[in-house]
């Protein structure tokens, strides 16, 4: 494969002037996705409390799928026998899965350090895995919770039913075939924030290995050429739901038609040719909060045939240091494929990341904290960097106000729901409550991609930092 045909998976659009953030397309056979774009998580092949056409309906351009969970629990087999994840969900725009390799060892020691990304929170599957292995380890099982590596194998407890289960690079990428994500991770170690580092130095070398491991599997077995049928269905279905709305009708094609024109002049892939693999393979740069280490890593994934990269594991103490080392990587991979950064999706920090140049974010808060009653907020509502752009709307001070969730939204949600209700349902533990308040806030970071984007078009990224972040 011509390094040239990888190049179409990512074309870019316009590149700040006074930053590194830039807009630009990612092209898969599911569809296109526009970045800087946040990545909705779906877990276990769906985003709590949310449908897929909701999902689509406010906007999101492509979903997350853990590979671990979707491993255990249906099973691999079964999702292939189902036709994929995108039949399975319903879903016809493109999936990202993890290799699992983050679930595999923040479950295991990661456990035991009590921490993941920077200063951690535990996860609500750590959490489920904390208690489980705390009931037995009382009983007198003292190491169960550790990932154990010999070689190139990783055993790890189950998070379900804490049986022992088996991964290798090869493991990870097959079932990821299986599955169907457009887009797919190399597997990788994920080392803690304790780990010294001589430790993190050796896990390097090994997730070196795996990646070259999981290239070689990845290029001998991903299927070609496959779903351009899918793909015409799917074109056709979302023309069809279109016509249901007079109204936006024509201003839909419209959008439609200037899009279409805009990547034609980018010369962007059209999704014609046999030789398109359906999947393209992330390599995971890591290294922990190192810079020598994560320097290394960036250089070991610049030359090598990716179809681009995503930034995992430790980042250091605080906000600085982590952008600092992302910052360092930018420079190092090369420009032209698109880069991930794993798990991290605050509003600051995708601004901040944006800046340094990442194209796309996944994070589960958006969701989570919803079902826990927490509501984003634009900046013109109130929403600024020390109440982390949210509310609590489960505070007694919302009980009868009548209000939106957010004036200035204009999410479905918005247009016809009041915090009294929504709190209500919260309050009474109703599943309604956690599909509108999830809504809410998964609009407001589409809404805010939508914001960044435009201001690196016009010049004004910088602009809009200082808007948000002050
Ligand atoms: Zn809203």
């Amino acid at each position: 494969m011509s390094s040239n045909e990888y190049n179409k998976l990512f074309t870019i659009k316009t590149t700040s002037k006074d930053c590194k953030a830039r807009t630009g397309i990612i092209t898969t056979r599911h569809g296109r996705i526009e970045t800087p774009a946040f990545i909705p998580v779906a877990t276990k092949a769906s985003a709590k409390a949310m449908t897929s056409e909701q999902m689509n309906q406010l906007g999101a351009e492509i979903l997350m799928c853990n590979t671990y969970h979707l491993f255990l629990k249906p099973g691999a087999e079964l999702v292939e026998k189902m036709g994929g994840l995108h039949k399975f969900m319903n879903w016809n725009k493109p999936i990202i899965t993890d290799s699992g390799g983050f679930q595999v060892f923040s479950l295991g020691y990661g456990l035991v350090h009590k921490a993941n990304k920077i200063k951690s929170k535990l996860s609500e599957d750590e959490i489920t895995h904390l208690e489980r292995i705390d009931k037995t380890t009382k009983e007198g099982n003292k190491d169960m919770m550790l990932a154990k590596i010999s070689g190139d194998k990783v055993k790890f407890r189950s998070v379900y039913d804490t049986s022992w289960q088996e991964f290798t690079p090869e493991t990870s990428i097959s079932i990821q075939h299986k599955l169907g994500g457009d887009l797919i991770i190399a597997f990788d170690e994920c080392t803690s924030p304790l780990h010294k580092y001589e430790y993190v130095k050796e896990s390097l070398a090994r997730t070196h290995r795996w990646a070259e491991m999981c290239l070689a599997y990845h290029k001998k077995n991903v299927k070609k050429g496959e779903k351009e049928e899918e793909e015409k269905k799917g074109e056709k279905g979302k023309k069809e739901e279109k016509g249901g709305k007079e109204e936006e009708k024509g201003e839909k094609e419209k959008e439609e038609t200037e899009k279409i024109e805009k990547e034609e002049k980018l010369g962007l892939w059209k999704g014609k040719s046999e030789e398109k693999p359906n999947q393209f393979l992330l390599g995971v740069v890591q290294g922990g909060n190192f810079e020598d280490l994560r320097k290394e890593s960036a250089g070991f994934f610049a030359n090598k045939e990716f179809d681009a990269y995503a930034l995992g594991g430790f980042f250091g103490e605080d906000k600085q240091e982590m952008y600092k080392l992302v910052g360092i990587v930018d420079e190092i991979l090369p420009e032209n494929k698109f880069r991930h950064l794993l798990g991290i999706g605050t509003p600051e920090d995708i601004i901040l990341g944006v800046e340094q140049g990442i194209d796309t974010f996944d994070c589960n808060s958006a969701t989570r904290i919803a079902r826990v009653g927490y509501i984003y907020i634009l900046p013109e509502s109130g929403g600024n960097i020390e109440n982390k752009f949210r509310y609590r709307l489960t505070n007694a001070e919302f009980e009868y106000d009548k209000n939106p969730l957010d004036k200035n939204c204009d999410c479905w949600v918005c247009k016809n729901y009041t915090r009294a209700y929504i709190r209500h349902l919260l309050k009474a533990q109703e599943y309604t409550g956690y599909t509108l308040a999830s809504y809410h806030n998964l609009y407001f970071f589409i809404n805010l991609m939508k914001r960044i984007r435009t201001a690196i078009d016009e010049g004004k990224f910088m602009e809009m930092k200082k808007e948000w972040l002050g």
